[in-house]
């Protein structure tokens, strides 16, 4: 697969770097390369820019507000704007929700939702995991009962990142116990400000609070806000899903860490040699270099291969995912490691280390907190199940 860059993208990658210096504040790029967690007005300032600019949807189709852009151009445009350190623009709505409207929603949900999504004047949060249905989420117990023109709506979701802040969220909720668990399930647009919908904040290990608990108490949801067909909410899931994991690869934010490790371990010494002349670090900043090089070529061939219809092949998306978390982990250490003692004086994610500069800003915080990403949108285990009984069977 050739993975050069023409004259053109040349071109055009300068114009991402220009966009992206003349509107990220100093501030908002030293959030990212630290990091620490954006607040949401930090967000919406960064996603109106590019909606206004044009690239907030690189690749929804032209007809729905997106960029319609080919392959090669979106990989330009999301590797620099990582290498910029620009915030990755928040996934519910652009990547899961919109998708799965414009290919399965009615033409009303198309018109009244997909316009707010990208403009960033609506966010939505992903309510699929329950206390007891997180790998085996088809055994959810939410429920959804047919009350004529509406539903009903009891139970609990969990995991919920940005719950606290969302407007809406998209929910699988049970319709039906006939048949096969998963044939029950449907695809709901639920109001996070109806009645009946409670928030309660989760702390995680990093001392943040960007997920919560979501109970559900007699929620009227109209029969327009089911997505599809009542009891297909699994094929759209899945659906989604695809496009989650492969989102989860993250290979322009793993490049960015990248370079902060190479900075970082020429700026740091031992004996008196930098630490990039030693054999150690030298072995590891090149093995990770390659499994990055390696991932951005799979995401490639697997990005060539997408069909709008049917998503992305489940395979290989959870094989994007599976590399691409464990790498983004492979990265959190060496920083650890690098940073030494600085990293470990830990006063909490949005503090600077009070010892040794700004190498360890940051560090321990991503490092903790990064622990999740071989647990959300699907374990390592649940990926790896997935791959055998596609490829091996
Ligand atoms: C920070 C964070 C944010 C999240 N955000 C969201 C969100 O926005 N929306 C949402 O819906 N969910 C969200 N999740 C939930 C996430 O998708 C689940 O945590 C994940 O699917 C695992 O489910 P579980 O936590 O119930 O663990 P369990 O399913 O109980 O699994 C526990 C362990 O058992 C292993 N295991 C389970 N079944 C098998 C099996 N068949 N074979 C081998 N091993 C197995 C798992 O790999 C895991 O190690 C989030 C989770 C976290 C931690």
């Amino acid at each position: 697969m050739d993975i050069d860059i023409t004259a053109d993208e040349q071109a055009f990658r300068q114009e991402v770097r220009e966009f992206a210096l003349a509107n990220l504040p100093q501030s908002v790029r030293d959030k990212v390369l630290f990091g620490a967690k954006l607040d949401k007005a930090e967000y919406v300032d960064w996603q109106q820019r590019l909606y206004r600019k044009g690239w907030i949807a690189p690749s929804w189709p032209v007809e729905y507000g997106g960029a319609g852009w080919n392959l090669s151009r979106r990989r330009v445009f999301l590797h620099e704007l990582a290498l910029c350190c620009a915030p990755e623009t928040i996934s519910f709505g652009l990547t899961m929700v919109g998708p799965v409207i414009y290919t399965f929603g009615s033409d009303e949900q198309k018109a009244r939702y997909l316009p707010s999504i990208l403009n960033s004047e609506t966010w939505w949060c992903q309510g699929f995991s329950e206390p007891n249905a997180g790998s085996d989420l088809s055994s959810l117990r939410t429920r959804a009962q047919d009350r004529g023109d509406h539903y009903v709506i009891n139970g609990q979701k969990t995991w919920t990142t940005f719950g606290m802040y969302a407007d809406k969220m998209f929910c699988l909720a049970r319709t039906s116990d006939e048949g096969k668990q998963q044939n029950g399930i449907s695809f709901l647009l639920l109001d996070m400000n109806a009645p009946g919908v409670e928030r309660r904040p989760i702390q995680t290990i990093d001392e943040g609070a960007s997920i919560c608990e979501v109970f559900l108490n007699d929620v009227v949801v109209p029969k327009s806000d089911l997505v599809g067909t009542e009891g297909r909410g699994w094929d759209y899931a899945k659906f989604l899903l695809g496009h989650e994991r492969a989102m989860i690869a993250r290979v322009g934010r793993s490049r960015m860490q990248l370079e902060r490790a190479k900075r970082i371990a020429a700026s740091q010494h031992d004996g008196g040699r930098p630490l990039i002349e030693h054999p150690l670090f030298q072995y590891r900043i090149c093995e990770i270099e390659t499994r990055v090089r390696a991932l951005e070529i799979s995401e490639l061939r697997a990005l060539a291969g997408y069909q709008p219809e049917k998503g992305f092949d489940g395979a290989t998306s959870s094989m994007l995912k599976v590399e691409g978390s464990e790498i983004c982990q492979a990265l959190t250490e060496l920083l650890v490691d690098l940073t030494g003692h600085y990293s470990k004086v830990y006063q909490g994610r949005y503090e600077q280390s009070p010892v040794g500069g700004t190498d360890a800003h940051g560090v321990m915080g991503d490092h903790l907190f990064n622990r999740v990403v071989t647990i959300y949108g699907g374990s390592s285990e649940i990926q790896k199940n997935v791959i055998a009984k596609s490829r091996l069977q």
